[in-house]
């Protein structure tokens, strides 16, 4: 018997669908979340992603604003716009599309953010506080994606044991803490693990996002296994994820790529910029 597959795209149309609702409720209390993305430089990989950050923001009735910056932009340039950003009432959500130029320090800039308008999650005020375990923060939106995949699949963490592959800012190390935070044992694997196999044959859940197309193998994952597969790889102009195919005759539930985890980012996005509206409503 085949995998189940997670079916992404319609669990992030279920959850646009479900944004509308929030989003026309704090309308009628006269808040328009508002979300402004900002954009350095050329780089037409993010300014496809802004733009379906900013097409999807419309539908389900956010304020998105994009801002876009010549590459030349200095650093003092950027940082005055956030801070104008973080004092402008209207702004609920404030991105800075990374990678951003070689000149500027993407550390500093992302410090810049008001942690409350920090919906990306980047800010070392919400990575601290995703580890503490305390909530009112922001997680990054791939992995918090992730979680409600699991959740809308009735797949329960608590007491499973987890294996992370990666251990990026954006994707790895924050899936590890939204895991244990749920109750998952939690492995982190990475470039330099040893016995790699073995430890992902220990896994309930497994959540691969290393960049390396079809690296893991049917014959490394646990039968009945979760796998999320976060890869997004291109092979022969095909896009494909990290995990290998035969997998979903060994897995209990897998991601597809396309259709898996993808779709699920921008929609924690929105999620995101949500929840930061509606926090204005309890100061
Ligand atoms: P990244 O910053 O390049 O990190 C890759 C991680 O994988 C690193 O921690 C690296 O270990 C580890 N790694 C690489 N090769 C490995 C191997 N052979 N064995 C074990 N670990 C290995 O990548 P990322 O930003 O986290 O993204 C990972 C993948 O997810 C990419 O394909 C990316 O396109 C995709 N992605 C998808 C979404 C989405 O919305 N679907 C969002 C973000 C990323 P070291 O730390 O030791 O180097």
């Amino acid at each position: 018997m085949g995998a189940q597959i997670i079916d992404g795209k319609s669990i992030a149309a279920d959850i646009r669908r479900d944004l509308k609702g929030r989003v026309d409720g704090l309308r009628e209390q006269g808040i328009i979340p508002g979300l402004t993305v900002i954009l350095v430089g050329d780089d037409p990989a993010s300014q496809t992603y802004v733009r379906s950050k900013q097409r999807t923001s419309g539908e389900v009735g956010i304020n998105s604003n994009v801002i876009e910056l010549p590459k030349d932009t200095s650093q003092s340039e950027l940082i005055t716009l956030i801070n104008d950003l973080n004092q402008d009432d209207k702004v609920h959500g404030i991105l800075v599309q990374l990678p951003l130029p070689g000149h500027l320090d993407t550390d500093a800039v992302i410090r810049a953010i008001n942690p409350a308008k920090d919906v990306d999650g980047f800010h070392p005020t919400n990575v601290g506080n995703l580890w503490a375990g305390l909530d009112g923060g922001f997680a990054p939106c791939t992995p918090s994606g992730i979680m409600e995949l699991l959740h809308r699949s009735e797949i329960e963490p608590s007491g499973l044991n987890a294996v992370v592959m990666g251990r990026s800012n954006i994707v790895g190390k924050p899936m590890a803490g939204l895991l244990l935070k749920a109750n998952a044992t939690v492995t982190i694997c990475h470039s330099r693990t040893q016995g790699l196999e073995d430890h992902l044959r220990q896994a309930d859940i497994l959540v691969v996002a290393i960049g390396r197309a079809r690296f893991v193998k049917a014959d490394w994952i646990k039968p009945g296994a979760v796998v999320i597969d976060v890869g997004m790889n291109r092979v022969d102009g095909k896009l494909c994820g990290d995990v290998d195919e035969g997998a979903r005759d060994v897995a209990g539930y897998i991601t597809p790529v396309p259709g898996g985890v993808g779709p699920m980012t921008i929609a924690q996005l929105l999620v995101n910029t949500v929840i930061a509206a509606e926090r204005t409503l309890l100061l």
